[in-house]
């Protein structure tokens, strides 16, 4: 009976130890941007031009985020890109649009590296301001920085992975006037 007792006990206790063994947590894939560091989050409003495209939005694709200004390039660099952070005299100062290489989910035509397609899975942006003569306006920069984030959001994109164009080689793009620091301060930390 003491015997029998005893099994029972040890075999209840072996069993407690395996179900404690198969309750550690499941693998969870980690989020790529750590919303609770950034408090609430204006990227969010900006989330419906980012999420109203033509085809499913190819978040796996797309890998880096380029930012353009239109000085060097001119404004012609923005029919390249997959989004225009308009001025004024186009579109509205500060208003975001997607364009159709956007909304299709189609490569861009906005940079050339010698040795890597960045075109193929590169986000380019185009801001509607000759940034080598003025700065962009505050609506503009705030609507680049919504954008920024939205798309990092959106497409688990690093803050190491968005870039300027003059950080991968086309000197003066954007122009001097342009706040880069302020603007990679802004921007979502990567995921711890
Ligand atoms: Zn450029």
């Amino acid at each position: 009976m003491i015997k029998t007792l005893a099994l029972l006990v040890a075999s209840m206790s072996l069993g407690t130890l395996v179900l404690c063994l198969m309750e550690t947590e499941p693998a969870q894939p980690i989020p790529a941007v750590d919303l609770r560091a950034v408090g609430p989050d204006p990227a969010k409003a900006e989330l419906p031009i980012v999420q109203q495209t033509d085809v499913p939005v190819q978040s796996v694709k797309w890998r880096n985020i380029i930012v353009h200004d239109a000085g060097r390039e001119g404004a012609g660099i923005a029919s390249g890109c997959h989004f225009i952070v308009g001025s004024a005299d186009r579109f509205g100062d500060g208003v975001i649009q997607a364009t159709a290489r956007w909304r299709r989910q189609q490569e861009g035509h906005h940079i050339h590296v010698p040795g890597y397609d960045f075109n193929a899975n590169s986000i380019g942006i185009a801001v509607l301001c000759d940034c080598r003569r003025a700065r962009p306006t505050a609506r503009q920069v705030e609507a680049l920085v919504r954008l920024l984030r939205a798309l990092q959001l959106a497409c688990s994109v690093s803050p190491d992975h968005v870039y300027l164009h003059s950080e991968l080689g086309e000197q003066g793009c954007p122009g001097g006037h342009f706040p880069a620091e302020a603007i990679r301060q802004s921007l979502l930390p990567a995921a711890k």
